[in-house]
């Protein structure tokens, strides 16, 4: 199993199904395979799992203690187990650790972004625009998906040469990256130190809650890389969940005027940032995945 082939199974299962009420009703997933969804009160860090019986129906059970996003995410998951046939590893290990999950949680995460942001519609959405906190929040409210699930599936279609990354404290979990990001070689290691001089650096140092933007030389992020150009960072700190986040990009029109407008916007993204950064918190929490 690898990447590209669980997003072309997962297209497959898709294909010719009526997608238009998938952001708020999942069942045209549910009834095709074959299963019905339960919620009950699992355990705090249990996200669902299912029961198949011996006549192949399935019941898919999850957490209705966690957060609706997480629920959706975790009934698509589950889907992903039935469709790829892969069995479930749980337990083993708590879902901060990235690296060390097992493959199977993996490629059915995988399948599930798939199913709750479709290619066609999402790629149509995120084209042309260039990424932002506030690209991301509106798509996480149209899809009805997590910020964190939006914004790698935002870096993962975008035209732009950029990538989301979660940290903690100390060291980078995971960073996603587009493919024009990809195509120059530009890598950002995994269980490596947070960069100084990157804009996450510096709010996890001062360790309040917060938002900021902010243009620095590119080689902060990617020091094997191409010398000379600016990035920008958008980052946000939550000391309460150990937990920080980074969109960064390049920006591909770098014309005589674009100093200006560059300040322009993120003036505006500023504002948005702190906006809302007043209200609900828009990330899952540090919990076990399933
Ligand atoms: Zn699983």
């Amino acid at each position: 199993m690898d990447e590209v082939t669980v997003q072309s199974k997962a297209r497959q299962f898709m294909a010719g199904l009526d997608l238009s009420m998938i952001s708020t009703d999942l069942s045209v997933y549910i009834n095709k395979v074959k299963a019905r969804l339960k919620t009950e009160e699992l355990g705090e860090g249990e996200s669902g799992y299912t029961l198949t019986k011996r006549d192949g129906t399935s019941t898919i059970i999850v957490n209705e203690l966690e957060r609706i996003q997480r629920q959706r995410f975790s009934t698509c998951h589950e889907i992903g187990h039935l469709v790829l046939e892969l069995g479930s590893n749980h337990e083993e290990t708590p879902s901060w650790s990235y690296v060390k999950r097992h493959e199977n949680e993996i490629w059915c995460d995988v399948f599930a972004a798939e199913l709750l942001m479709p290619y066609d519609s999402f790629k149509r959405d995120v084209d042309n625009e260039e990424p932002s906190f506030d690209l991301v929040e509106r798509l996480s409210r149209k899809y009805r998906t997590s910020f964190a699930a939006t914004a790698s599936r935002v870096t993962a279609l975008s035209d732009y040469p950029c990538a989301f990354i979660t940290m903690d404290s100390s060291v980078i979990r995971h960073a996603s990256r587009s493919v024009p990001l990809r195509k120059l070689n530009a890598w950002v290691a995994p269980r490596t130190p947070i960069p100084p001089g990157s804009v996450a650096y510096d709010l996890i140092k001062n360790d309040e809650r917060s938002a900021e933007s902010s243009t620095i030389p590119q080689d902060v992020w990617f020091s094997d890389w191409l010398q000379g150009y600016d990035l920008v960072e958008l980052s946000k700190h939550y000391p309460e969940y150990n937990e920080t986040f980074s969109l960064i990009w390049f920006e591909v029109d770098d014309g005589p005027d674009e100093p200006v407008n560059t300040f322009r916007r993120e003036s505006q993204m500023d504002g948005e940032l702190l906006k809302e950064i007043d209200g609900v918190l828009p990330w899952p929490g540090k919990r076990k995945r399933r």
